[in-house]
């Protein structure tokens, strides 16, 4: 059977959160635009995003807080379409949200609230939404004109014919949301380079007897502030950390999973806000109770699996200072080496993608293939935990949509 050939100017590939936002912003301008994608459902990612609520974006979005290896790369995109643009979209929509630590903002009840803004805006924009299906193939056509097409996509129902060619397939975590290779495939037929991948804001797993110590501590969340180091960078967070039954996880736990490289310690404070020594100190000289005093900021639980793994004499009096001072630096440098993370089945991100070096920080078309362009997280940006990785996505989806 001979497939039909359809035309339009914009096609997009990837209905999540960046691809809707471009096609609306095209749409707006008057462009035809056609998304397709090949989940059965648009924007799987942002429903189950923020435990259904989706942390959507953040009250103070800098480009400190995306990782790239091109770090002036994030800037124009985010300066031109800042966390108030995309607050005053949902605003006008009536959407409820409400504002959580660290400037987070959440939906106030479903996360498919926002994929029904979106999708509103996508209906109003007159733009054409194709689910379940796939892309076999991209040809590269040579126009005379700006009018005629430079790509042809063909499809497993028919042949799109289309100026310009947006991918927003996203990346590696989560595939059972249907996330694929696509981008990178895509990256890879037009010769683009890559910076390796590897899954982010990730669980990372132990091995041995700190794997039986966080089984045992599973569900447990502690206040810690968290670090790595390498020769490169030096980071730390101060968020919470929850025990799982591999591991570690929790917000800080993912955020250092960003930085942290196989083989490469983490560094836990567990009283960050506690002069440790000065108090264990204090403690010697009264003569009071150490497992009271550890349970003014610990579990009953957490307080003897740790006196199990370092054991001290809990009559501090009499005990020499080394021995309190080595108790106190265990607390505060408590050095784990992670066996690795939990992978992508529940990475939210993928560090690494297309290298932005080959597409403009303006508008995402590739310096080297007019009228075709890369926007979210296939590129190589990653935000922190925090809304940042949505913001990037409406950013630049944002502003592709303004050229396409
Ligand atoms: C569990 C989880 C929780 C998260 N929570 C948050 C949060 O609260 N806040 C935050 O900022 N970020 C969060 N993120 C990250 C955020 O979801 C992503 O960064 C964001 O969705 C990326 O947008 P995108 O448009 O690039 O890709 P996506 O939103 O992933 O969209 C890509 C789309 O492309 C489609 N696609 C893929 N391959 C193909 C193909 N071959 N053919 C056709 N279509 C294809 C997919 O079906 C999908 O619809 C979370 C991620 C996960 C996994």
């Amino acid at each position: 059977m001979r497939l039909k050939t359809n035309t339009t100017d914009v096609l997009i590939i990837g209905a999540g959160a960046s691809g809707l936002m471009c096609a609306a912003t095209a749409g707006y301008r008057g462009r035809k635009v056609w998304v397709l994608d090949h989940a059965p459902k648009a924007a799987a990612k942002i429903r189950i995003s923020g435990g259904g609520k989706c942390n959507f974006t953040n009250q103070v979005v800098t480009p400190n807080e995306f990782i790239c290896q091109n770090p002036h790369f994030v800037k124009s995109a985010l300066a031109r379409y800042q966390p108030q643009d995309f607050i005053d979209l949902v605003d006008r929509h009536g959407l409820e949200y409400e504002e959580r630590e660290l400037g987070k903002l959440f939906c106030c009840h479903r996360a498919g609230d926002l994929i029904h803004i979106l999708k509103t805006e996508c209906d109003w924009a007159g733009v054409t939404l194709q689910l379940k299906t796939s892309v076999k193939s991209i040809a590269k056509l040579t126009p005379k004109t700006p009018d005629e097409a430079a790509f042809r996509i063909e499809t497993n129902e028919c042949f799109i014919e289309c100026q310009s060619l947006v991918i927003a397939t996203g990346a590696l975590s989560f595939p059972k949301l249907k996330a694929s290779n696509f981008g990178y495939q895509v990256a890879e037929q037009f010769g683009l380079r890559q910076v390796p991948v590897r899954p982010g804001l990730v669980p990372l797993t132990l091995k041995g007897k700190w794997r039986d110590f966080c089984q045992k501590l599973s569900g447990i969340a502690l206040d810690v502030k968290i670090s790595t180091y390498n020769e490169q960078t030096e980071k730390s967070f101060e968020e919470a950390l929850l025990f799982t039954h591999q591991g570690i996880s929790g917000p800080g736990v993912l955020q250092i999973s960003n930085y942290w490289q196989p083989g490469q310690a983490i560094e836990i404070n567990l009283l960050p806000n506690v002069d440790v020594l000065a108090e264990l100190m204090q403690l010697k000289q009264s003569n009071a109770s150490l497992i009271r005093w550890l349970q003014q900021f610990w579990t009953k639980k957490f307080t003897q699996a740790w006196l199990e793994m370092y054991p001290i004499a809990t009559k501090l009096a009499d005990l020499p200072n080394e021995e309190i001072e080595r108790f106190a630096q265990q607390i505060t440098h408590w050095i784990l080496y992670p066996s690795d993370t939990a992978g992508y089945d529940k990475a939210e991100v993928t560090l690494g993608g297309v290298d932005t070096d080959e597409v403009s920080s303006k508008n995402f078309e590739v310096k080297n293939v007019p009228g075709l362009y890369f926007i979210g997280e296939v590129l190589d940006v990653t935000g922190h935990l925090g809304g940042y990785n949505f913001q990037w996505a409406w950013s630049s989806g944002f502003a592709a949509g303004q050229t396409v």
